[in-house]
This record gives C-alpha cells, structure tokens and sequence, in this order.
C-alpha cells in the first residue's frame, strides 16, 4: 500500500492527540519529533521537513488552536492541511486549449515513460479525446515496438517511422498527421537515458522547439526517492517540466519523492501510477493524498473509482434482472469481476474513513476467497448456473472436484447465492412497485 510505514507512523503520532482535551507545548513538540523521523525516514528532503515541521508547530501554538474545545483535532487538521500543501493542495490539469494538445513525455530509462504514455492516451480516452502517440525513441527498436503493443491495448493509433529518421523530424511529422487525422491530443514518447546527459537534453530540447508542446511530463520512478528530486531538478533546469508523473507508487516507495518534488523544484506532480496494469494512473489529488496517508479516507476518489469502471448498460441488464428475479450464477460472477476491476480490495478499503492502517491489518482479507468462488461457479454448467436448485449431492461432488474444493464450500457458496436471490427478491419487488427507480451495482 502506498505510503505505507510513513502513514503507520503518522497514523500513532496523530492518534495520541485526537482525544486531548488539552493539548500542551510539550505535546505539540513531542509529536513533533515524532513527525519529523517519521518523514525523514520516508526518505523526504531534510529542509522540506524541517520547514514542515516549523509551520505545524507555529499554527499548532496560536492561541486559536490552544484554547480550542479540541486542540488535538484543530492539530491533527493543520497536520493534513500542511501535508497536501506541501504537494501542491489542489490537482493540476492539462491545458486543453491548444488544438492539437501537444504532450511530451520525458525521463530516465525505466521509469515507465512509455507504459505512462499508454495510460495516459487511455485516460485521455476516456474523457473523449481522441490521442495519437508518437514513437520518437529511435535508439531501441524494442522501444517503438513496445509502444505499438500498448497502444494496441487501450485502442490508440501510433505513429512510427522506423529507427532510421530523426527524432525531431519523426515529431514534427506526428503532430502534422495528427493535424490531418483529427487527433486533439499528441503524446510524444522520447528516448530515455539511464542518467541525465546532455546529448538527451539537446535531443529533448530539439523536439520541444520543433512541436511547442503545451506540457512536459517527467516520468519519475517514486522508488528511487531523492534521486527522483534531483532528477526532476535538472530535467526542470534544462527544459522547464510543466509537471510529473511518479510511477511505482504502488512498490514499496516510502513516499519522499512524492512529498518533496513540489516543494524543491516547485514543479506539480500531475499523476501517479500504481501498477504495471494499463488502468493504474490516476490524476494526483494532494489533498486527497494526504488525508490518505493519515488514515481520513478518500470518499470522492473511491466514488470517482467506482464511476469509471462501471458499466452503466450492465447495471441496467443487473436493475432488470433482479427486478425480473432472473439473477443467476453467471451474473454473479460478472459483479464479482466488476469489482475486481475497481483494483485490489484493501487499496479500496483503504480509502474509507476510519480504515486507518491497524484497522486494515486486523480486517484480513482473503483474495482467494475471490478465486475458488469463481473457480466453483466456472466448474458449473450452464444449465446448474441459471437453475441452481438442480444441483444434487453428485453434481457437487462433481463441481468440488473440478474447482478443486470440497463439498461444504459448494454447499456454502450455494447457500449464499439463495440468500441473495432472496434478498433481490425483496429489493425487485419493492423497485417494480415504484417504477424506474435507478439502482447502480
Ligand atoms: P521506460 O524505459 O521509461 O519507457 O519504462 P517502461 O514503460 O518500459 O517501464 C519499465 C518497467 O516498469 C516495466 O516493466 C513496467 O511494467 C514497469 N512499470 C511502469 N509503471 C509502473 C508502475 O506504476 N508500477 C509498477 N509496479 N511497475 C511499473
């Protein structure tokens, strides 16, 4: 989980106040300290801590907050307010108003330019844009084949000259075709070095100034901390950045970078990725983020989660069936998958208020439970799945054997599925009295 040990440690610190009634200077600075290795461990930038913790600690003195009803609540806010500062507070969008909107994508080998690249034509998909990406990393073949794959995954069309042509001119190209295909958007994807070096720059440099592109995003790799800052330094020194992308927040990265960067080099963090998966880039909100980090949840980013990922034309076949009383194991496998989608379990958890992290590592959860119940349903016919009530004790035996379970877990999962069939079948009923009521999941 991102953030994980620094958010532990916050996570006590700030528990220690919330109930006080009273709150003393001797409080403050002991939490303090407590706040302070707790951030430098997470590998953050010893000046950013340390103006960091100066500014919690005059806020938290001011008579307002002392005299307060609840001065470790009053304290535990400046703390969250001072965090999502530090990253910038509000989300930073992309400047739309150029047509076509030029992105350029730049960083170090294997930070994950190009599958950041892929994901973010996806997410710009989503949102209607129609983006064309250009390969314009012609120093290894593997690359631009690399790109074509994603970009084949999340449906987007690539523009590719070959290993032979001129970055620079391969870019000037691709934003004209793009001009002459109706692609609002261009994503130039760039060579990466394995350091910062000047012939990269230059090259960089060249294909900024023949497509004037309206953002530069540096894609950094959260787990190399520091390095990620002094990166972002001088790739904002040489080419003015308009933002980062922090990949790799879902390894175990201990948050420096992403708490830092903007307040080194005064540069946003525009997005984070959590995984390899196409689907796991997300507009970094640092409000949200920093309420994540100290166990507040993130309500409207698990709505918005929820949102994307699900299909409204299936949650309206799901309001008719269950209204219909048709629900059969089939569709039960598709809810299950569903909300597979939406990311694995404890990450959603982990969004809701409350769910600090002791909470998350007392609530055990089973994500093979998930597995083998879908291993039972697939070992069912088609038949047994619309009419479960034809499974006798030799078709369980059979379905045990082929989803390598036993007997009592069919019984169980069998079981349940009667309860919910009952239960839809109070919920259709009261929905067909009042008529279109919209019903999502
Ligand atoms: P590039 O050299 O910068 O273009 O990097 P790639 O896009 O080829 O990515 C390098 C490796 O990092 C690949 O194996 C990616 O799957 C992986 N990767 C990229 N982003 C993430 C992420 O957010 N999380 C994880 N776990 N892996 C990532």
């Amino acid at each position: 989980m991102i953030f994980e040990s620094l958010g532990d440690k916050l996570q006590d610190t700030i528990g220690k106040l919330r109930g006080k009634g009273k709150v003393t200077e001797q409080d403050v600075d002991e939490a303090m300290r407590e706040v302070k290795l707790a951030l430098l461990e997470a590998d953050v930038n010893f000046k950013v801590v340390k103006s960091f913790v100066k500014k919690v600690k005059e806020r938290s003195l001011g008579s307002d907050v002392m005299e307060s009803l609840t001065p470790g609540q009053q304290v535990i806010k400046i703390v969250m307010e001072e965090l999502s500062a530090l990253m910038g507070d509000n989300a930073e969008k992309i400047d739309f108003s150029k047509n076509p909107t030029v992105i350029l994508m730049t960083g170090l080998q294997g930070a994950g330019k190009t599958t950041t690249t892929a994901k973010l034509a996806r997410l710009l998909k989503k949102q209607n844009k129609r983006p064309l990406l250009v390969a314009c990393d012609v120093y290894r073949p593997a690359a631009i084949k690399q790109l074509e794959v994603l970009a084949s995954q999340v449906q987007v069309p690539v523009f590719a000259q070959g290993t032979d042509e001129d970055p620079v001119a391969i870019a000037r190209r691709g934003v004209e075709h793009a001009k002459a295909n109706g692609n609002d958007v261009v994503i130039i994807d760039t060579a990466g070095r394995l350091h910062v070096d000047e012939a990269l720059m230059d090259e960089i440099k060249g294909i900024k100034e023949a497509t004037a592109p309206t953002e530069i995003l540096l894609v950094l790799d959260a787990m190399t901390g520091q390095d990620a800052v002094k990166v972002a330094q001088a790739f904002n020194d040489a080419l003015s950045i308009t933002g980062v992308v922090l990949t790799k927040l879902d390894g175990d990265a201990r948050g420096g970078a992403a708490l830092s960067i903007r307040s080194v080099t005064d540069v946003p963090i525009k997005f984070i990725a959590l995984g390899e998966k196409l689907d796991a880039l997300e507009v970094f909100h640092p409000d949200r983020m920093a309420k994540r980090i100290l166990g507040m949840g993130d309500v409207v980013g698990l709505i918005e989660k929820a949102e994307e990922f699900v299909d409204e034309k299936k949650a309206k076949e799901l309001e008719e069936k269950i209204r219909s009383q048709t629900f059969t194991f089939d569709d039960f496998l598709d809810q299950m998958q569903q909300m597979r989608n939406l990311g694995p379990l404890e990450d959603l958890l982990g969004m809701l208020p409350g769910m600090n992290n002791k909470a998350m590592k007392n609530l055990k959860i089973d994500e093979k439970e998930f597995a083998r119940v879908e291993a039972i349903i697939q070992s069912m016919t088609k038949k047994e799945r619309t009419h479960p009530e034809i499974i006798d004790s030799s078709r369980k035996k059979r379905i045990a054997q082929g989803s390598g379970t036993d007997v009592r877990q069919v019984n169980g999962l069998l079981k349940q599925f009667k309860e919910l069939r009952k239960m839809m079948k109070k919920l259709g009923a009261m929905n067909g009295g009042k008529g279109k009521r919209k019903m999502k999941m």
